[in-house]
């Protein structure tokens, strides 16, 4: 494994963070105890960052992560969010952030984080985000119920907005530096690096659309990207690779980045993406790879408030109401 600083934090996270939105069943339903073998193993081979959220399997991956994490919890560093609660469920005052993080600490059976993050920013007013629920934030950093404190979202411009004005650790955005959309380098990336922020990069696979598989129903892309995808797919297979490998050693080589968080509940899956630290991708394929994927790359969709919207968004496919019902589904 490798190593790096998280910005001004100074922790030292390993290159690969464990993204737990799967095992809340995001992508469909998880074995208990698969989990519970995917977190092991990546704990063995080094991979210290485990990344949740309430909003995660509407709180089924925190109690999971909680449940597999014990007796190991101060071997790792543990993050979860506050203020979303489920596709349209958002709250951010003071009060919610406060009540929330003890909500999050009994699942997650501890009693401290290593990082708290306000969840998708763009789905509240600024002044709340500022005035409100970051105060909040700050308040649970002094009472040393969190360690540090950071944004997440997929709008790039109020990530930047706030990264460039408030004293947040870390700024965690999703599907914005991947092969299919490069469009974090050019907005956020300059503002964190003058800001000394950790850049936290989610979602490399593009929500699984960078996978054999492909992504899933709910994904909010439009069909174009799918059918470039399954084409960039095949090409790998044939030149031997996986799209998944050559999209993981494209995310990893950002050097603004200091953790790529990759979504993970299968042994194998944590297998491969560890299997790809330290190697380069095919300099000629990754070049051809580009090429297919230029008519339909930086394509982005609108997520929250239309004052957030970057410039250029475009109308999300779904609204994924279906996969909330799914993932309901399966707590019963
Ligand atoms: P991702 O791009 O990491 O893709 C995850 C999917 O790819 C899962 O279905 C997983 O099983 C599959 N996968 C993983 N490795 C694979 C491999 N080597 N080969 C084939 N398939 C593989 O998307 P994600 O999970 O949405 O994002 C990563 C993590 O980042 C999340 O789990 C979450 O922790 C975090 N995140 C945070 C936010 C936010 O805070 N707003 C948003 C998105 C993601």
């Amino acid at each position: 494994m490798i190593y790096k600083t998280l910005g001004k934090t100074g922790l030292r996270v390993s290159i690969i963070g464990f993204g737990a939105s799967p095992l809340g069943g995001e992508f469909g339903p998880v074995d208990l105890e698969q989990g519970q073998r995917a977190v092991d193993y990546a704990i063995d081979q080094g991979i210290n960052y485990f990344d949740v959220a309430p909003y995660y399997g509407r709180t089924l991956a925190e109690t999971r992560l909680g449940r597999y994490l014990e007796g190991k919890r101060d071997t790792i560093l543990l993050t979860s969010k506050a203020c979303r609660y489920d596709i349209t469920d958002f709250e951010f005052s003071a009060k919610r952030v406060m009540r929330s993080i003890e909500d999050s600490l009994r699942r997650l059976r501890t009693d401290y984080l290593d990082v708290y993050q306000i969840h998708d920013v763009e789905y509240a007013p600024r002044k709340q985000v500022v005035g409100d629920a970051l105060p909040a934030m700050f308040k649970l950093k002094e009472q040393g119920k969190v360690r540090f404190v950071g944004v997440t979202g997929y709008p790039l411009t109020p990530l930047k907005e706030i990264a460039e004005t408030e004293d947040v650790d870390t700024v965690l955005t999703y599907c914005r530096y991947n092969l299919m959309d490069t469009t974090m380098d050019d907005i956020l990336a300059p503002v964190i690096r003058r800001r000394g922020i950790a850049l936290i990069n989610a979602s490399p696979l593009h929500m699984r659309v960078l996978t054999d598989k492909g992504a899933p129903s709910w994904h909010p892309a439009p069909q174009r990207v799918f059918e470039t995808a399954r084409e960039v797919a095949e090409l790998c297979r044939r030149r031997g690779t996986t799209i998944s490998d050559l999209a993981m050693q494209f995310a990893l080589a950002h050097k603004d980045v200091s953790m790529t968080l990759v979504g993970m509940s299968k042994v194998r899956h944590v297998e491969a993406n560890i299997r790809i630290v330290g190697t380069e991708a095919d300099a000629e394929l990754l070049a051809e790879v580009r090429g297919m994927i230029r008519p339909v790359a930086n394509i982005y969709w609108k997520e929250g408030l239309p004052e957030n919207d970057d410039p250029g968004a475009i109308d999300k496919r779904t609204l994924g109401m279906e996969r909330s019902d799914q993932i309901k589904g399966e707590q019963k």
